[in-house]
């Protein structure tokens, strides 16, 4: 089979698991973190397990990089350069710095984590450096560049800084949850999920791309379904939790 017809099968798989997902996870949580549960078989600490499920999309993002024929083309290297900044991140900055680190992590949400990020940063990396009609460098000061980084831009800081917020609330070493304040948790029980998902969508625009499209759709399928879990959550652990904070999008939901 040709490349090609792997990639648009691999690309209409994300679209359409996209869909299962955003259902089964409103019935099934995925048995981490607050939501963790015994009986999804064996088991490693959760640093790790951030780590290792997220090191493709910076491994494979950099192969693909590197194998494609762009790696002196100006736009090329700015998306690159953005992709990475928020994986470097994610996969080695977030799991050393976080607190409770050595609760367990199901290792088959790490196989179904690890394949997801091989395939969408093939998706998008093959697609950019390889498949698309070169982006020239004035793409970069076009409208849909200049919009997308500015919505990855104000996602990154409102993620990370959403992030700092939670691990602020515990010692190292330690497991409970508290009621976060400050930041967008003053509207919202999930601003470090609405900040990954103006990301996506960012990159989706700043890329103009199916499979940067595809990405922010699964994030969104992926993400919405925990977050009010979470909301739901809070709500039932906390009898003084804020009435009028939303589930996730600042006075609207
Ligand atoms: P959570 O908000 O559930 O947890 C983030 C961290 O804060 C965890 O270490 C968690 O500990 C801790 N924490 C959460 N709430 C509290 C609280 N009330 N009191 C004390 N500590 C708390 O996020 P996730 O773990 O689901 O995700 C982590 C990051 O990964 C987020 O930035 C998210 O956007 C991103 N992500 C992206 C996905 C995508 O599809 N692109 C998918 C999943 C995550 P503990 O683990 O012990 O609960």
């Amino acid at each position: 089979m040709q490349e090609k017809t792997i990639y648009d099968l691999l690309l209409w798989t994300v679209f359409i698991s996209s869909i299962l997902i955003f259902v089964v996870l409103f019935f099934i949580r995925a048995p981490y973190g607050r939501h963790y549960r015994q009986g999804w078989g064996l088991e490693t600490s959760a640093r790790l397990g951030w780590m290792v499920m997220e090191s493709p999309a910076v491994l494979v993002m950099a192969y693909v990089f590197v194998i494609g024929d762009r790696t002196t083309h100006l736009a090329s290297v700015v998306f690159f350069l953005i992709w990475m900044s928020h994986y470097i991140q994610r996969t080695f900055i977030y799991p050393m710095l976080m607190k409770g680190g050595k609760k367990n992590f199901p290792i088959l949400l790490i196989i179904f984590a690890l394949t997801f990020n091989s395939i969408n940063a093939y998706l998008n990396g093959r697609y950019l450096f390889y498949f698309s009609a070169p982006y020239t460098t004035a793409w970069l000061t076009g409208p849909r560049f200049l919009l997308g980084v500015a919505l990855f831009a104000v996602g990154f800081v409102i993620n990370v800084h959403s992030d700092s917020i939670l691990r602020n609330l515990r010692q190292e070493d330690e497991n409970g949850y508290s009621i976060p304040e400050g930041g967008l948790f003053r509207y919202v029980s999930n601003p470090n999920y609405f900040g990954e998902m103006l990301e996506w969508i960012g990159w989706a625009v700043l890329t103009w791309s199916l499979p940067g499209l595809a990405f922010a759709v699964f994030t969104i399928a992926n993400l919405l379904p925990r977050a009010w879990a979470n909301h739901r959550w809070y709500q039932k652990e906390f009898s003084s939790y804020p009435e009028d904070r939303k589930i996730l999008i600042p006075f609207i939901f």
